[in-house]
């Protein structure tokens, strides 16, 4: 979108007309400069390899260093301040949630693989170690995870249970002298054959409580195999693990993590980030097809003077809008410290639903080109199911929060 400036400060603004309501405004000077940068490494380097790297299901591993050297997570301009607060502490409240929500949103509003591969490491793998691993594993781990030397997956999802995990968890832990033996199979798990660690949730056969484990990926027992023929978030990379026997030393358990109700807790926060990307693939949705309909011509003038079609424009950018407010908000809420499954689940489930709707008017105004890569409309259309459907699909959020409404879990294990 063009440039436009807040009035009250005078800045440019970075988003226009898809963050309608001004939150940017919300951040500092210097987190701004990052997302800028950002910006510009995304426009020039990566968007031109986004259509042909989906068509052939590849992810384009030549934006992978780059994009660690833009040194989003713990930028030099911020420093003092990082994610977590300038320290590692066990369940500390990020200190910077706005900021990190606008790396995820700017992230996905260019290409919602990209957003899911940085969110891997960023949200998923960082959140394992910093609510399951004690002080000391922390104090070894973070560091390296934060410059990305370390790179984790989380390994949940099992072929035979998805949204049943916590009951349906299989895969087994066994204590064996110093270390531990852990078999069984993971399903889905995003950018896998490029990690260091496999963070894997197990159940321990003696207690039966889930715990976790931080797998090298290359350790004898460990097979991954890509999943093929994917028609959503093509560029991602997700393999199926099999587990037989691995062997992995005690000092590799996230010592945090001694039931389902921890892992639970880094969910609770990593769904957060998931809201952030429904948002920003339905602002990449909505600017491809107002660029469009500017454009392009019918009857003598552009399809964005039509009343049909800008009726859906104004229903565009209602949901950008409405998901933006939602994810600004409960990430507020969560940088004062009030993390509630509900208030993730619901912004998960809601900002799904948006996105769904918001980049099916945006294939539709584009007409027969939104079936094309050339508009980058297709792309957001056919990667929004993959986002609809992961860490935790409508119906299970839309539970979470009718259990708290009402008290009654319709969950049946
Ligand atoms: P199922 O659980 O089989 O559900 C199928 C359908 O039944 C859904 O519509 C669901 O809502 C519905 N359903 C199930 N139970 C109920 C109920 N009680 N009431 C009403 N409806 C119900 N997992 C990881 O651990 N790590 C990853 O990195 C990872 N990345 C992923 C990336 C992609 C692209 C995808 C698609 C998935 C990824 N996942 C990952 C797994 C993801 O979290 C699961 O797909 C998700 O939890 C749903 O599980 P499922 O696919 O097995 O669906």
């Amino acid at each position: 979108m063009s440039a436009t400036s807040n009035p009250a400060t005078e800045q440019v603004r970075l988003y226009g007309v898809c963050d309608y309501y001004d939150a940017e405004s919300l951040l500092t000077v210097d987190e701004r400069k990052v997302l800028g940068r950002l910006r510009a490494f995304l426009d020039e380097q990566a968007r031109p390899l986004l259509a042909d790297h989906w068509e052939r299901g590849e992810f384009p591993t030549e934006l992978a260093q780059p994009l660690i050297d833009l040194d989003l997570m713990e930028p030099a301009e911020l420093t003092g301040r990082g994610d977590d607060g300038g320290d590692a502490g066990a369940g500390r409240i990020p200190a910077r949630g706005i900021y990190q929500g606008f790396r995820i949103f700017e992230l996905a509003r260019t290409d919602a693989s990209l957003a899911t591969w940085y969110t891997s490491q960023a949200g998923l793998f960082r959140t394992a170690i910093r609510v399951g691993a004690s002080a000391e594993q922390q104090q070894e781990w973070m560091p390296k995870v934060i410059d990305f030397s370390l790179k984790g997956v989380f390994s949940l999802t099992e072929p035979e249970s998805g949204s049943d995990i916590a009951g349906g968890l299989a895969t087994t832990a066994r204590r064996e002298g110093e270390g531990w033996v852990i078999d069984g199979a993971k399903r889905w798990i995003g950018g896998a054959a490029s990690a260091d660690v496999l963070a894997v949730f197990a159940r321990d056969v003696a207690d039966g409580q889930v715990k976790a484990f931080l797998v090298d990926r290359q350790a004898q027992g460990v097979t991954l195999e890509k999943i093929h023929r994917k028609t959503s978030l093509r560029m991602m990379q997700n393999a199926h693990i099999t587990l037989d026997g691995v062997r992995v030393p005690e000092s590799m358990r996230l010592h945090n993590v001694n039931s389902f109700r921890d892992v639970a807790a880094m969910l609770r926060a990593m769904r957060s980030d998931v809201a952030w990307i429904a948002t920003g693939v339905q602002a990449g949705a909505f600017e491809a097809a107002l660029r469009y309909v500017t454009e392009r011509q019918q009857f003598g003038r552009p399809l964005g003077s039509f009343q049909l079609v800008q009726e859906k424009l104004a229903r565009m950018l209602g949901n950008v809008t409405s998901a933006l407010s939602l994810v600004v908000r409960l990430t507020e809420q969560q940088a004062k410290g009030i993390y509630r499954d509900q208030d993730s689940a619901l912004a998960k489930m809601q900002t799904s639903l948006l996105m769904r709707e918001t980049v099916a008017l945006a294939r539709e105004v584009v007409g027969g080109n939104g079936i094309t890569l050339e508009t980058d409309v297709a792309r957001f259309h056919a990667d929004a199911e993959a986002i609809y459907s992961y860490e935790g699909t409508h119906e299970i959020n839309a539970l979470i929060v009718g259990r708290a409404l009402t008290g009654e879990s319709a969950f049946t294990r």
